[in-house]
């Protein structure tokens, strides 16, 4: 189908740590049926900058798996470490702008200075470096954080609604954008990244809401769009833990496309006829596409995929 004249673009973005497995497949199957059902574009990026938790031969897997299940993107794939220089970009706008300062506070030293825990779990950084001024005596390379501000940050989320985000400063505080090893955070190349190839909305799992206030904050400070945002459930396991490698999540099955997609649209609230369950993965993801009710995601951050139905 050709796009619509306002053209939905939307993306799937892996990190290559392992092979897909229900959880991502989740994501991957919700951000397609989202752009499809929109006549919209849909990409896929590689979010490889983290090179120590990259495993070999996980983008060629993942490629196969999405082949395998119809799942056909747009356009040539994104590697986000080929992408450097204009992620490098954006943190000389934000030095210029006297933003950023380098901070080589310890692990141990960030752990002493928590003062509060925000919703997401992670430390919030006291500031303790902030006025710091970087010079060849520093005793190790720094690491380059933000400087956040007091102003209230919301987006409204198109299944959870709107979120606020009252005083970043004090809940998340100064948040890391290139690490100490020279690693580009996350945060900063997904929103250079997004904008770069005109995202215009984000279909992904809700572990990532926490983050979104500190991507919409990067958004406003770099003068870049925010996008529409769309976050689905996290599928955990049966003890509640989110689906990954370090909790041995097994791997989509490739010989079995159909089945993975159809369970991965029950996950998602949708209803697809039992008899699809076999069918090509394709004539599956056209019904999807023609069926798709977004109004139907349950709205939680996380579910089980393990009582899910037996596959006969
Ligand atoms: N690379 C992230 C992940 O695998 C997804 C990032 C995003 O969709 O913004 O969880
Ligand atoms: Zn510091």
């Amino acid at each position: 189908m050709p796009p619509s004249p306002t053209t939905y673009c939307g993306r799937f973005a892996p990190s290559p740590t392992g092979p897909l497995h229900f959880g991502s497949l989740v994501a991957a199957v919700a951000s397609f049926t989202d752009a499809r059902a929109h006549r919209g574009h849909w990409l896929l990026r590689i979010e490889d900058l983290d090179t120590r938790r990259n495993r070999p031969g996980a983008v060629d897997a993942i490629l196969y798996t999405l082949q395998r299940a119809a799942l056909h993107w747009d356009g040539p794939v994104t590697h986000q470490s080929s992408r450097i220089e204009h992620y490098e970009a954006a943190l000389t706008q934000l030095r210029h702008a006297g933003l950023l300062y380098p901070c080589t506070c310890s692990r141990r030293e960030i752990a002493d200075s928590i003062v509060g825990m925000p919703a997401s779990g992670e430390a919030r950084y006291s500031g303790a470096c902030r006025g710091r001024v970087w010079d060849s005596r520093f005793p190790r390379p720094p690491a380059w954080r933000i400087r956040t501000s007091a102003h209230p940050i919301s987006f409204d989320d198109r299944l959870h609604g709107r979120f606020e985000t009252p005083n970043l400063e004090s809940s998340t505080g100064d948040f890391v954008l290139r690490r100490a090893d020279r690693v580009i955070a996350y945060q900063l190349a997904v929103v250079v990244d997004d904008a770069a190839s005109g995202i215009t909305d984000v279909v992904r799992g809700a572990d990532l809401l926490a983050s979104t206030s500190r991507q919409v904050f990067l958004q406003r400070t770099l003068g870049l769009p925010t996008p529409s945002y769309l976050h689905v459930p996290t599928a955990t396991n049966a003890r509640g833990e989110k689906l990954s490698k370090q909790t041995l999540a097994a791997p989509v099955d490739n010989d079995n496309p159909a089945a993975g997609l159809w369970l991965a649209l029950r996950f998602l609230g949708q209803q697809p006829p039992l008899d699809l369950r076999h069918a090509p993965p394709q004539d599956l993801l056209a019904w999807a596409v023609e069926h798709w009710r977004p109004s139907s995601i349950p709205r939680v951050q996380s579910a089980s995929c393990e009582n899910r139905e037996p596959l006969n």
